[in-house]
């Protein structure tokens, strides 16, 4: 195991009352900039008939106008920014799948501070000076790569910008140059580690110790298949252009939730559904404030991710909350009872139980006036389908399991082995029969 290093421990340390007044003083700087300078910003806050003097403490936040991905494409490309262009030195964008691109810029303050808040996260992964940093996302206009790429500079460690794609290649320079550290998406992770099992390269001869991995979603079975293929320690990450890139959020050693930047971003986690901002521990959408960026300042930003905070002490001393893995984006969401549903809760439940797999249907309906739900698994082959009273029993565990963590009764069946469709996306995980009725 490495040692316990943390790069900032002023600021990743920092007990939660000096935290919180910095936050505050950098919010109302934020807030003085943002009105002043951003037409969009000024607009909102007209609207609603606030002023930034009108916030004078963190609870004050819940009053301010959401951001959304909408804004920034109806400023597109420079209607956000907050200074003028000749101070920007950097410009990135988010791959727009649909109309225009989000556009973001950086100052030269922006990057310094960036790349430090990388170095956080690649530090608390484990990454050090000694380490030879094998990055494998695309180069280009999205944030991942030149984001850690800077920070593992800053490091001081030894950066190779493979950028992504071509396997074999990657696989001979991390065999040639000793790389110790790979970054890309977790799934590319798979890619690599099926690629060296074909041509027979054995993952003990390689340097490699961590994965930093982000850009997607993933499972704690897919850490538990990436570390123990590729002989490395996993670890999450998170960000989004809109608000810097990587860098917001990054798993310590005890891999329990990633530490947010809290110095930098301020966190809330609200009720997609009501926009209302939910009491620490709940799960719902986490909208991210800036407090430190000079070019783009995103004031609640809605990413659309669902995920809980954790504002308990980390074993590793930083004092930071921790965002659990995000499950998913509110757009999925489901209300059944008058209770927010996301069908990735039901996913972590079904993928800790033995002798489930994680291909699952959920199919809502109602009965009179109730909603029921009912969730559909397949069993692995040979699983008890002859034994009525392990059977049973088997469901009524998942039920209560599913119970206790959702609060909503649901009805659950077994279903045959590949009896549901293996297509990604909402459309088949999730059956809505109330609207039909
Ligand atoms: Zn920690």
């Amino acid at each position: 195991m490495q040692a316990n290093l943390i790069w900032d421990t002023q600021h990743e340390c920092m007990p939660r009352e000096e935290l919180e007044q910095l936050q505050l003083e950098r919010l109302q700087a934020t807030l003085n900039r943002a009105y002043k300078n951003v037409t969009c910003y000024r607009t909102k806050f007209n609207e609603l008939g606030i002023v930034p003097e009108d916030v004078t403490s963190l609870a004050d936040l819940a009053k301010l106008p959401f951001t959304t991905k909408e804004d920034l494409r109806l400023n597109y490309p420079y209607g956000m920014f907050a200074v003028p262009l000749r101070e920007v030195v950097r410009i990135h964008s988010s791959s727009g799948t649909t109309g225009k691109p989000t556009v973001v810029g950086y100052t030269k303050n922006d990057l310094k501070i960036w790349s430090n808040l990388v170095a956080r996260m690649m530090t608390a992964a484990g990454v050090t000076h000694d380490d030879v940093v094998q990055i494998a996302f695309g180069y280009g206009m999205f944030t991942g790569a030149f984001g850690l790429h800077y920070g593992s500079e800053v490091i001081g460690a030894a950066v190779i910008p493979m950028s992504g794609g071509n396997s074999d290649k990657q696989i001979m320079i991390m065999q040639d140059y000793r790389s110790s550290a790979l970054v890309c998406t977790p799934s590319y992770a798979i890619t690599l580690a099926e690629r060296m099992e074909q041509q027979g390269v054995d993952p003990k001869s390689l340097a490699l110790k961590v994965g930093l991995f982000g850009g997607e979603p993933w499972s704690e079975a897919m850490r538990r298949e990436i570390e123990s293929r590729l002989l490395i320690s996993a670890t999450d990450n998170y960000g989004l252009s809109e608000v810097i890139g990587p860098g917001v959020a990054g798993e310590c050693r005890c891999k329990n939730g990633m530490h947010i930047a809290e110095d930098a971003f301020i966190a809330e986690i609200i009720d997609p559904e009501t926009c209302q901002v939910l009491p620490p521990g709940s799960v719902g959408e986490l909208v991210l404030t800036t407090v430190c960026k000079e070019a783009v300042p995103m004031i609640r930003y809605r990413t659309r991710d669902i995920t809980s905070l954790d504002y308990t002490t980390c074993e590793c001393g930083r004092t930071m909350a921790r965002m659990k893995k995000t499950m998913g984006r509110s757009d999925d969401m489901l209300i059944i009872k008058g209770v927010n549903v996301f069908p990735s809760q039901i996913e972590e439940v079904l993928v800790a139980i033995e002798g489930c797999q994680p291909h699952y249907q959920l199919i809502v309906d109602r009965k009179g006036a109730l909603d029921v739900l009912e969730v559909c698994i397949e069993v692995r082959e040979n699983t008890f389908f002859d034994e009525m009273k392990k059977q049973r029993a088997f469901l009524d565990m998942v039920g209560k399991r599913i119970d206790s963590v959702l609060g909503v009764g649901v009805t659950v069946k077994l279903v045959e082995p590949n009896s549901i469709p293996r297509h990604e996306g909402k459309a088949d995980r999730v059956i809505d029969r109330r609207q039909t009725r």
